[in-house]
């Protein structure tokens, strides 16, 4: 069987030219960068061109960078690094600001930061996934000391205004940073003093979320900014992250780099005008004709040009993801991380969903590799999933009884 993979948002696949662009770093040149001699040097040389390629999809400096393990090590390192210092007796205790809708990455974090002493708000998203300007400016006080809100959501691809959220930081003299691991690869993203971006002071991205391999990543870190490194060691990364780099994954994630901009550029997602875009509303529209109680969360919202997040209601979604699992079709119910747990998507019931519907809510996140054909055929898979698992729904058949009666 050849199998639909549709959960390009927990992780995406490897592309081949990715994968040729780091293969000689496995074998043939194996060298730490680190090291003065010729192979170390033909490392460094290749780690430097990567930075290069990353800050100029960024548009912002090459000793912006700093290489990580990926997206969760990088909002640990802007969370920890900006918050956790030891603070001399009597000093202000910092407040933090972020949101209800933010990966884990970020709100355990945030939490483990609660429970250090650090003052934490947590902000809630309107019905449609949005955290508004308006909510931010009331939640700001005098010691706020940063605001951490992601740039997309990983469960509804909700765009949150990220240059509107930047600017009230700047203002309070508050730092900003954005967990823009959704967003890397699918929006043009600008951190130049004149760009959309410029107030933002930390954003994080994840290489196997942008077509380059699991483990790697980057924290940009505006140069203004001083962060305390969270690893502690050799002098790497200009002392911010220390620990040897894995050069054939910064050599992967610096094509990977490459290659967004490249599409970026050629066919700009900002606009809500992709192929992408186009064969993620033929699905949505495809499933909303023919499946009846279903709808997409976070519709009317700015949303990522891949993700689709729908609820069927009477539907396990979990039973969902099985049976489709089962025809060949790789879909997700909520956020990968979560899988296996009974808990609702603490994303959606934020949104002000019951905790029914967002347990009858699946994600559907193409990738740049879907095609036309993978569509057609998800769509003749989807409807009559949802409808014999809602044959098996005592919710679903009391209201067919009650319509007859
Ligand atoms: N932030 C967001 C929005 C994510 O979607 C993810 C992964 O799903 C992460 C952070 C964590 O990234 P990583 O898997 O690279 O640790």
């Amino acid at each position: 069987m050849q199998r639909i993979y549709m959960d390009a948002n927990a992780t995406t696949p490897l592309l081949p030219a990715v994968f040729e662009a780091m293969r000689p770093f496995w074998i043939e040149h194996f060298g730490n960068a680190s090291s003065i001699h010729q192979q170390g040097q033909y490392a460094r040389a290749a780690v430097d061109q990567a930075r290069e390629s990353i800050a100029t999809m960024l548009h912002c400096r090459s000793s912006e960078i700093v290489f990580t393990s990926g997206g969760t090590e990088s909002d640990n390192f802007a969370l920890f690094g900006l918050l956790s210092a030891p603070r001399p007796a009597g000093a202000e205790i910092p407040h933090l600001i972020t949101s209800n809708i933010e990966h884990h990455a970020v709100l355990h974090a945030a939490q483990h930061l609660e429970a250090q002493g650090i003052e934490v708000t947590y902000l809630d998203p309107t019905a449609q996934g949005l955290i508004t300007p308006q909510a931010l400016q009331a939640a700001i006080r005098p010691n706020t000391k940063l605001v951490s809100i992601m740039l997309a959501n990983n469960e509804t691809g909700v765009i949150q205004p990220i240059a509107e959220l930047a600017a009230i930081a700047k203002a309070t003299g508050a730092l900003f940073h954005t967990d823009a691991v959704q967003g890397a690869g699918k929006l043009l993203m600008d951190l130049s003093p004149k760009g959309a971006l410029k107030d933002v002071d930390l954003l994080s991205i994840s290489g196997h979320k942008m077509y380059a391999p699991k483990g790697t990543g980057i924290l940009f870190v505006r140069r203004s900014v001083r962060l305390a490194p969270i690893f502690h060691g050799g002098t790497h990364e200009r002392q911010r992250r220390a620990g040897t780099e894995n050069v054939a994954g910064i050599v992967a994630l610096g094509k990977a780099a490459e290659l967004a901009q490249q599409w970026l550029t050629e066919d700009n997602p900002n606009d809500g005008r992709t192929h992408l875009t186009q064969l993620r509303d033929r699905l949505e529209q495809g499933i909303l004709a023919q499946v009846e109680e279903c709808g997409v969360n976070g519709a009317g919202a700015p949303r990522t040009s891949n993700t689709s997040n729908l609820y069927f209601d009477h539907v396990e979604a979990e039973a969902l993801v099985i049976a489709l699992d089962l025809k060949g079709l790789s879909i997700s119910g909520g956020s990968a991380c979560q899988s296996g747990a009974t808990e609702p998507s603490h994303v959606l019931t934020s949104m002000g969903l019951s905790p029914a519907r967002a347990r009858a809510s699946i994600r559907i996140s193409l990738s740049r590799l879907t095609t036309e054909a993978e569509i057609d055929a998800a769509l003749a898979l989807i409807p009559p999933a949802v409808a014999r698992l809602r044959d098996l729904s005592p919710t679903y058949k009391k209201s067919d009884t009650l319509a007859v009666a």
